[in-house]
Parts: C-alpha cells; structure tokens; sequence
C-alpha cells in the first residue's frame, strides 16, 4: 500500500517523477499534510457523490474517494491529467473532467449525480485567484448541494463569517450567511502547503438553509448598499433607487435610521430593507 498522495514524500516523488512544478497562474499550491486534507474530506459530507474543483495531484481526491460513492473532480491544468489517471488508478469511484470550473454546466451536473447517488456535496482546495467567482457559482447553483466545504485565505474565510459592526463585515458576508450556516472548521498553516503560499488557509463549510431561495433583486441591493463604505446606507441606496425621497420612503419602512451605514445591518436588517424596496418599485 503507498503512502497518502498528501504526505510529503509521496507529493516529491510524483513532483520529480512527472518533472512538475507548480503553475502560479493556476493557484497552484499541493497540501503536504494527510491530516489536514484527511480532516477535511471526513468532514465534507461526500458520503454520496462529491465535487471537486481543482485536484492538483490527488492529494484530497484521494482522501474523497475513501469516503464517497463518486467523486466528480474538474481540473484546468492538462498537464495533470496523465499524473491524476495513474496516480489514482486503483480507485475506481473517481471521475477526472479537465475543464475549468467556471464554465461547467453546473446544474445538468448535480441532477445526474443527485439522480445517481443521492447527495452530492461540494469539497475543495481553491485556487485563490478565482475564489469568489467559484463560490459565487456556487451559490447560485442548485439547491440540491447542501455543504460546501472548501479551503481559502484565512483573512476570506473571516469575511464569510464575519458579524455586523466588525471590518470584515460585507457584502459577500451578507450573501453567504443569507444562504447558507458558515462555520471556520479549522484554520490551515501555510507551512502544510508546497510551494508555501504567503497566507495561512481555513477551512470553512458552508450548510445551505433549507427555507432559503436566491432572490438576485436582494444579492444586488446588497451590493449596492456596500457600494461605498463610508457612504450611509440613505446615500448608497439613493444612488441605487435613483430617488431621494423614495430611498427616505424605504429606510422609514424598514425601520432604519437614516444615518445607518450598511455595515451595521445584520441579514434580517437587509431583508427588511428589500421588502420595503419591492413595496415601493415604481
Ligand atoms: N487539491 C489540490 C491540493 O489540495 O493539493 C490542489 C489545490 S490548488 C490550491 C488549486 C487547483 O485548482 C490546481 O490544481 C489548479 O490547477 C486548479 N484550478 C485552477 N483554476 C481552476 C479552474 N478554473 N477550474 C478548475 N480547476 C482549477
């Protein structure tokens, strides 16, 4: 039986023996450490089947398959195909699409592995420079994926968790806790990654509410009430109603002082607020 594709010796000699080094423009940093990757997957919820974007090597590829029923991974770089196929040829539950991510049709997905297996569960290592794009997929995407649990910077990770009031506080903090329970699992040293990025990682896993839809009306009124910061939410809101005494109208309605900044509002705050907005479209 070989080493875990995580340990450290294993990732070298699959490095050495492919002659592969770590492409920058595709956030390519490989997990050293089996515990964490380990960690991770036992936590996913992949029982049924489970995506992945971004395999690299194998490394949490490998630690899914243990533990799923099918494991549907989409990598962009072609050059880890051949080393992804021979790598984990003694698993038979793992499916290799080379595609990127963001242009997957992600729904007709889901329905055929939902229809298949049951669950189907998202876990990945993120390539940091498209994170957001990728959760925001996701989040639009089906309903039917119930946890997300994926590794990112730390200082993102706070944002997604962050509480009103505090300076991580956003938009995308709005959004993310409107949908879904987001919970830091564990936080990630740089130290577990070759090469080592310049940012230690997290853990966080993302538990779809089950009484929530996506409205896209409230996500871009959202959006609009963070437009500037230090602007007040009157200010903000007035840009995006193009109305003065209509956006005053609004916030009364909602019960919102006029001096409030959007950083302030938890996500009951900014539902009230979309209801008033809807009741007074013109
Ligand atoms: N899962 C591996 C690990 O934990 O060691 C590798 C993670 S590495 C941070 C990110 C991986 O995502 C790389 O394999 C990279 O080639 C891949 N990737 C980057 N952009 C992608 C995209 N748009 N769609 C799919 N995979 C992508």
């Amino acid at each position: 039986m070989s080493k875990p594709i995580a340990s450290v010796a294993r990732t070298r000699e699959i490095l050495n023996a492919y002659g592969l080094h770590a492409k920058k423009t595709y956030g390519q940093n490989f997990l050293i450490d089996v515990s964490v990757v380990a960690r991770a997957a036992e936590a996913s919820h992949c029982e049924g089947a489970v995506i992945e974007i971004g395999p690299g090597i194998g490394s949490l590829t490998e630690q899914l398959a243990l533990r799923s029923k099918h494991v549907r991974s989409y990598e962009v770089d072609e050059r880890l195909l051949p080393v992804l196929e021979q790598e984990l040829s003694q698993y038979d539950n793992i499916e290799i699409i080379l595609q990127d991510f963001l242009e997957c049709d992600l729904e007709q997905s889901v329905n055929e592995l939902a229809a298949k297996y049951g669950s189907v569960n998202v876990c990945a290592n993120l390539p940091y420079y498209v994170t957001t794009p990728i959760l925001f997929k996701l989040f639009e995407g089906p309903q039917q994926v119930e946890y997300i649990t994926v590794m990112v910077q730390k200082e993102v990770g706070d944002r997604f968790s962050a509480k009103p009031g505090t300076p991580d506080y956003s938009a995308l903090s709005v959004e993310s806790q409107v949908l879904y329970e987001v919970k830091r699992l564990f936080t990630v040293p740089r130290t577990a990654f070759s090469p080592s990025p310049n940012v230690d990682s997290a853990i966080i896993q993302f538990h779809r509410r089950a009484d929530r839809k996506l409205e896209s009306g409230f996500f871009e009124l959202v959006r609009a009430s963070f437009q500037q910061r230090r602007k007040t939410l009157y200010n903000n809101l007035k840009e995006y109603v193009g109305d003065a005494e209509r956006a005053a109208r609004i916030l009364e309605q909602a019960g919102l002082e006029p001096g409030v900044r959007a950083q302030a509002l938890d996500v009951a705050a900014f539902e009230n607020l979309y209801q008033a907005v809807k009741e007074n479209e013109q």
